[in-house]
């Protein structure tokens, strides 16, 4: 079919372009100079996972959340088009794939896949953890698993090199970890195209179960397809458009309707001509090893030295934190409030809160101290981790959030009489 400049590819591709750039582009603005009451938060609200996640755990869904709803709802009714058209994740994953390792085996990388079904297992053993109250969906959500790359290593190496960024140079303990998870995400595009989406993310796979229910869908009509196999050509999602469309797995791309030379592959609501489709299909045999195996990975999750049973000396909490139990319960780890923590004090854990907290913030003093009078990071934690707090509340009630010690031997101030800071 011939491609018009509004095509919906064309569209598609705007889209995710503006996607990707208002998501970096709010994370820059994640600063106390430019915060200025913008959503900085947007892409973490709109997420379904997060949203289900947090009711999991905690029984209740943060207000802002609510938002992720609108998703659920388009979804079901156009598919599955936040992977192609919204996820910043995605977007990125795809301009990568693009450049392909063998251009003349697309055909051969596009196929469906076994593997592909391992995400919705990955999923499955983030929900049974969730349900025992293990919350470690921010680990592998996407948008948090970006949110903090970006927030903690891609913006700091920017400022590094241009000094445009932030007030003063920002640094994150445990950044190495951090990069290596982010680099195999990003390299696996060179194995498979968008490896990450086709076969690990877990919001994809919940996408997927609402898209196996979606009224509007991409479908081919057998009477004028010819096997060509072009549509598979260019596929996002590798869910074979030219046999038993896997819809679950379609991204909405939008790539086979156009590369189609005989107008087979149409959108929208079924016909009886269509060729019937494949949907989420899982190995009930596997399903009961997920289970199981999700069985034995939480007391061994709960029995790894947690903050509640022994609460570390270093363990400073953001102010306005909830209480430690129910705080692991709400952190997704995505690193905004240490994005936006203008001294650089608060710095991602490593297991100073046990294998729960990993990655969450803790106050580092010796990096940063809590600045008198700000409450920034309580204004953008997407989850409520930290409830929003006001600067009069944390002067005058005053919030605490730890003891200090101070050596009046050592103390210059202390000795010559003057304030701190
Ligand atoms: S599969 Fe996951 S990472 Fe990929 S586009 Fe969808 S939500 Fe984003
Ligand atoms: S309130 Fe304290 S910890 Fe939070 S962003 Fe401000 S300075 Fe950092
Ligand atoms: S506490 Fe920080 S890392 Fe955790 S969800 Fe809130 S903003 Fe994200």
């Amino acid at each position: 079919m011939k491609s018009s400049l509004f095509s919906l590819r064309n569209i598609r591709r705007l889209y995710g372009g503006l996607s990707l750039v208002l998501f970096f582009v709010l994370i820059v603005i994640t600063d106390y100079r430019f915060m200025k009451g913008y959503e900085v938060n947007i892409f973490l609200k709109l997420d379904p996972l997060v949203a289900i996640g947090t009711l999991l755990s905690t029984g209740t869904i943060y207000r802002g959340l609510f938002l992720s709803l609108a998703v659920v709802l388009l979804t079901i009714v156009f598919g599955r088009f936040f992977c192609s058209w919204l996820c910043p994740l995605g977007v990125l994953n795809q301009i990568l794939s693009s450049v392909k390792p063998d251009p003349s085996g697309q055909f051969r990388y596009n196929r469906f896949r076994p593997l592909y079904r391992l995400k919705y297992y990955v999923l499955a053993v983030l929900v049974l953890l969730g349900l025992f109250k293990v919350f470690q969906i921010g680990l592998l959500d996407p948008i948090a698993l970006l949110t903090r790359t970006t927030s903690t290593l891609v913006v700091p190496a920017v400022n590094r090199a241009t000094g445009l960024v932030y007030a003063k140079d920002f640094m994150a303990q445990g950044g190495v970890a951090l990069a290596v998870v982010f680099v195999l995400v990003i390299f696996a595009n060179r194995i498979v195209p968008r490896f990450w989406c086709r076969v690990l993310c877990p919001l994809g796979a919940l996408l997927g179960f609402f898209a196996s229910f979606s009224v509007l869908r991409i479908w081919r009509d057998e009477q004028k397809c010819t096997n060509c196999l072009l549509c598979l050509k260019n596929c996002h999602g590798g869910c074979d458009p030219h046999r038993d469309l896997k819809f679950s797995d379609c991204h909405l791309c939008m790539n086979c309707l156009e590369d189609c030379p005989e107008g087979a592959i149409h959108y929208g609501i079924e016909k009886p001509s269509s060729v019937p489709q494949g949907s989420v299909d899982l190995s009930k045999r596997r399903l009961v090893e997920t289970v199981v195996f999700s069985a034995f990975l939480v007391p061994l999750w709960k029995s790894s030295a947690s903050a509640e049973k022994k609460p570390s000396a270093r363990l400073i909490r953001p102010p306005g934190a909830l209480p430690e139990e129910d705080f692991v319960r709400k952190c997704i780890k995505c690193g905004q409030c240490m994005k936006v923590c203008p001294t650089n004090a608060l710095q991602p854990a490593l297991f100073e809160a046990g294998f729960d907290g990993l990655w969450s913030p803790i106050l580092v003093p010796r990096i940063g101290y809590c600045e008198y009078g700000c409450v920034l990071c309580s204004q953008v934690c997407p989850t409520g981790a930290i409830r929003p707090i006001r600067p009069e509340e944390k002067i005058k009630r005053p919030i605490k959030i730890g003891t200090a010690f101070y050596d009046r031997c050592r103390c210059l101030p202390w000795a010559m009489n003057i304030d701190c800071i």
